[in-house]
């Protein structure tokens, strides 16, 4: 367990926290998600009126709650953390996107002179998935996530994970009615996952998700279908170079948490 946060710290958190800097609030925030005894600390420093608002409301409650009727039935709990991590919002995109990587395979049977279309497509599979979990226009707990930063980045990340946790097999399975290999198919793939929420934090990962992906189906995706050539990213030599591509952005990814904080990159 951290140090807990001073007195005044609390105090001031209580207060509004203005005169706290981000960090600061969000280091509280979460020490306080941990910590009985800080928040009792935090339930002691309110100011005198607060407390006589908090109690008026408080009886007010008990009031209208006593008056009305009677409190809807549970959500049954197997639906909750179906919730946390799948958004409904993404599984028309992550479906899409597996109907385009079936229709891919079914273009080579017919133009089997063509190099693999899946294999050409896998770099870019996860980003209308990871795009669409980092919406906020998508996303119907947009506001929850953007009021708790803390549990609004992991349930981000979950989505993430939810999406390659569907792609990533999907992928394998494709690849293997073709000659591709395994670590071409998945190494572009997570570069380009992780390149992406990189990217996004400067510019927005939805926006940093078309980018990379206008890029990538320009530069190769074009190229490689009007010469019908397999372009020297996806030779086999290049596996290496890929794992270590994803190892870094992965690692730029992760040093990038804090802008995620200020969710700038949740537009
Ligand atoms: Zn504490």
């Amino acid at each position: 367990m951290t140090t807990h946060p001073s007195l005044a710290a609390i105090a001031e958190y209580a207060g509004g926290g203005r005169g706290l800097d981000e960090a600061t609030v969000w280091s509280i925030e979460v020490h306080l998600e941990d910590c009985a005894e800080c928040r009792a600390r935090l339930a002691g420093s309110a100011a005198a009126d607060t407390l006589a608002l908090l109690d008026r409301v408080s009886a007010g409650l008990d009031r209208e709650i006593a008056a009305g009727p009677a409190p809807a039935r549970r959500t049954r709990r197997w639906l909750a953390p179906r919730r946390r991590w799948l958004v409904a919002a993404l599984l028309p995109w992550v479906t899409m996107t597996v109907a385009v990587l079936l229709c891919a395979l079914g273009l080579n049977r017919l133009l089997p002179e063509l190099p693999s279309l899946v294999l050409l497509l896998a770099p870019v599979a996860p980003l209308p998935g990871v795009a669409a979990a980092w919406s906020r226009r998508l996303d119907p707990a947009g506001e929850l996530i953007a009021s708790t930063p803390a549990a609004g980045l992991t349930m981000l990340l979950r989505r993430t994970l939810v999406v390659l946790a569907v792609i990533v097999p999907a992928l394998a399975l494709l690849g293997t009615g073709t000659r591709t290999s395994l670590a071409l198919m998945l190494l572009p793939c997570l570069a380009f996952t992780a390149g992406t929420i990189a990217l996004g934090a400067l510019i927005g990962v939805p926006r940093a998700a078309v980018g990379l992906g206008t890029l990538w189906a320009l530069a190769v995706v074009v190229p490689t279908v009007i010469t019908e050539d397999l372009p020297v990213v996806l030779r086999p030599g290049s596996a290496v170079l890929w794992a270590l591509t994803a190892v870094v952005l992965v690692g730029v990814a992760m040093s990038r948490a804090g802008d995620f904080r200020r969710l700038t990159s949740h537009r």
